[in-house]
């Protein structure tokens, strides 16, 4: 039975494409789509737009005018909620982590963007960040102590509300498989980045929803598997109590996690990783981003060298978007080009 969405606001540039990566997909004996959810929107590309157009209802249907939400100094989160406010005429506070707030980072990047489209942003230390809610609360009591109506959007809008984006996405994505002529017989999946858990809680429910058309594979980008099978874990059981789902569920048999390319540390980057970027881009014309894609990515490449069919006789791999952070990244990628 179809499951009752809740309600959406419309925000992001829908369907998007599927493309075949023919190149990469021959050299590694394994036919690989790329769905292209890097298109989502220009201000408001990549994953987060399609989280946010179910938690930004919420907010407009509480009568909030104030978002609040939180990230890294780089957050393609905290830039696409920014985006997002602007566009629906809500104020943004951005709560941002960095080393030292006194001497916050250089406006580059997604940090640029925010600014430009009007955010405040509250510096917080890593230490702090750990206890984020706190914050969170401290800002919403100030804001409403001036007269505002404010709603707090949890790290990457990855809560159960937020994960009706990628339900929807898997139905998009369905749609999209059946088009392509030659249905196959055999296990595909769907393979992407994981940082607060969100997408990958969306794709579980989702293809579980529609016929389980396919099996979703999370490459964590921070952190390591148990921390994902309990975060991704509690954000579908939430979705399906809270919203009725009639599906089964085991956090132990339904989520795949590939640990083990978190690398040099969440967003810091190693050189094999941005050499991959370079030539994803030189071969297929196509961007990935340095803190979650492009590890992904590598972690998926190096897997398939080893087992062509680890992940079954078809792969989608979704480009969740992140383009902006490859600029703070140029000093870095210099020498490889
Ligand atoms: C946030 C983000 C992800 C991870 O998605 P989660 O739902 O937070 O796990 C992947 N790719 C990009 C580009 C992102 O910005």
């Amino acid at each position: 039975m179809a499951p009752d969405y809740p309600a959406r606001m419309p925000l992001a540039h829908l369907p998007t494409p599927l493309m075949e990566l023919k190149q990469i997909g021959r050299d590694l004996g394994v036919p690989i789509y790329i769905k292209r959810d890097d298109f989502t929107g220009s201000a408001l590309s990549g994953n987060k737009i399609r989280k946010l157009e179910y938690v930004l209802a919420e907010a407009r249907d509480q009568a909030a005018n104030v978002v609040l939400t939180c990230g890294g100094a780089q957050s393609n989160h905290c830039r696409a909620t920014a985006a997002a406010a602007a566009r629906t005429g809500l104020k943004c506070r951005l709560i941002l982590r960095t080393d030292d707030p006194a001497h916050p980072p250089a406006l580059d990047g997604n940090l640029l963007l925010d600014r430009l489209l009007g955010a405040e942003i509250v510096w917080i230390t890593p230490a702090e960040y750990r206890a984020v809610d706190t914050i969170f609360q401290r800002e919403a009591a100030q804001l409403k102590s001036q007269g505002h109506t404010p709603y707090i959007i949890p790290e990457g809008a990855s809560n159960a509300l937020g994960s009706w984006g990628y339900i929807r996405a898997a139905r998009e994505l369905k749609n999209d498989l059946e088009q392509i002529s030659g249905s196959r017989d055999g296990v595909t999946s769907i393979v992407i980045a994981t940082g607060s858990g969100g997408t990958a809680a969306g794709l579980i429910l989702g293809t579980r929803l529609y016929d389980r058309f396919a099996e979703v594979v999370s490459v964590n980008v921070c952190d390591d598997e148990s921390y994902f099978r309990k975060k991704i874990g509690k954000i579908c059981e939430t979705a399906i109590e809270r919203f009725n789902l009639d599906i089964p569920f085991d956090r132990k048999q339904d989520i795949r996690i590939v640990d083990g390319y978190v690398g040099a540390g969440y967003a810091l980057s190693r050189p094999e990783e941005l050499a991959l970027i370079r030539d994803v881009a030189r071969r297929e014309g196509i961007f990935l981003d340095p803190v979650y894609t492009g590890k992904a990515f590598y972690g998926m490449v190096s897997e398939l060298k080893k087992d062509p069919r680890c992940f079954g006789e078809r792969i989608v791999f979704i480009h969740t978007g992140g383009l902006f952070g490859l600029f703070p990244k140029a000093a870095e990628l210099a020498p490889l080009l």
